[in-house]
């Protein structure tokens, strides 16, 4: 039997962020993850730059033989319509690679890694979690992502949930796609289905291309995402490979429970990430960094309250907009809205994007 005082399910942003907290406390931790590092993760790897901070990574350091692109303005608008360019005088965000920077966060957290190892059985035992018979812990974390076998076991299965859903593709560019792609690295693209109800992205980050589409109404996903592509042909200049789909849910939209005796969920497992653009990695870090501070100080309790503290401060997803207002309307002033460049730069990018409100 192997045993620590805390066992993490999943070593994504959020497990990796919360076993190197746990051990910046002097708290010992194991990560049980079912893939191999370096894994891929569907996901466009655009981060802020609390990202960083919250983290203290040097980004200097972390750019030695990894993709660090610094971004510093963004191309807007509605999908088939002209876009918009604002730009602002400094790096705002930063595009990595998922592989890359999972890999990266997980070898740097200290933890005890259990790789390529499922969680398959969760028991308790005398007052202490055991996974797979033998790895135990007095505080079990589900890390494990929208389909956290902790999150599910603790019954997110019986609950009704409208994630949103997204396929993207990622794929380095040989030199002929490079000389093709019009979209530039430090610019990426952001245009909004016109029923608000989600957006598409191009998304450079040196030689890789990222193109993808998300939406909180899953019907007909796979028709948005082609007609999406199609529309962007004369940007990207080469046909993709085929995308890939993943779901997660946004905050505020998830009746899952998040905590209870002994337990926590973090990052995409516990639903957090932010409604309007559907930043995901920022909240599973918090979240992760959150629950390693009340796990040391023996606090757990407080989980619930902090974590609304922090995220409660965004009402709705742009999609709120989408369901409140008639289709026949929002098909008319989404594009004049995302017209105006006061709009682009004060509410999509610095509040939606770049949170700069909160
Ligand atoms: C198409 C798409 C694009 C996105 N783009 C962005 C973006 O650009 N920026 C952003 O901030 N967010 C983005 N997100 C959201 C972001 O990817 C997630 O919010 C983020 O990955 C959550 O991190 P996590 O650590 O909670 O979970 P994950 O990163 O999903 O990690 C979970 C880990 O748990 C492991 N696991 C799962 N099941 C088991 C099991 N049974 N046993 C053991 N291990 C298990 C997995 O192998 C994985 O390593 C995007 C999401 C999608 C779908």
């Amino acid at each position: 039997m192997h045993v620590f005082d805390v066992v993490i399910a999943g070593g994504g942003p959020a497990g990796s962020a919360c076993a190197w907290k746990l051990r910046g406390e002097g708290v010992d931790a194991a990560i049980v993850d079912k893939a191999v590092f370096p894994r891929d993760k569907i996901c466009g790897g655009w981060i802020t730059p609390q990202v960083l901070n919250l983290l203290e990574m040097d980004p200097g350091e972390y750019a030695r033989g990894r993709v660090l692109q610094p971004i510093s303005a963004f191309r807007t608008g509605v999908i088939g319509t002209e876009a918009i360019e604002t730009s602002y005088a400094r790096t705002v965000s930063y595009g990595i690679r998922r592989r890359e920077f999972d890999e990266f966060l997980l070898r740097r957290s200290g933890a005890q890694i259990f790789e390529g190892v499922p969680v398959a059985t969760i028991a308790r035992n005398g007052g202490a979690w055991v996974l797979n018979g033998s790895i135990r812990g007095r505080v079990l974390v589900g890390a494990g992502g929208h389909f956290c076998p902790i999150a599910h076991a603790m019954g997110a299965a019986n609950t009704h949930e409208s994630p949103v859903v997204a396929q993207e593709s990622e794929f380095a560019m040989d030199g002929r796609q490079r000389a093709a792609c019009r979209i530039r690295a430090e610019t990426p693209e952001v245009y909004f289905c016109r029923d608000l109800q989600g957006y598409g992205w191009c998304f450079r980050k040196a030689d890789v291309l990222n193109v993808g589409l998300g939406r909180a109404d899953r019907r007909r996903l796979s028709e948005h995402v082609s007609s999406f592509i199609k529309s962007m042909a004369p940007r990207i200049g080469f046909e993709i490979p085929p995308p890939r789909g993943h779901a997660y849910l946004l905050y505020g939209s998830m009746p899952r429970k998040i905590a209870g005796d002994g337990w926590l969920l973090i990052g995409d497992a516990a639903g957090l990430a932010f409604p309007f653009s559907g930043e995901g990695i920022l909240p599973a870090i918090e979240s992760g960094i959150v629950a390693a501070e009340l796990i040391a100080s023996g606090a757990t309790e407080n989980y619930g309250a902090r974590l609304a503290q922090r995220f409660d401060t965004t009402p709705g997803w742009i999609t709120g907009l989408g369901a409140r207002i008639p289709h026949s309307v929002l098909t008319k002033i989404a594009p004049r809205l995302l017209r105006s460049r006061w709009f682009a730069r004060n509410v999509v990018l610095d509040r939606w994007f770049l949170h700069s409100n909160i």
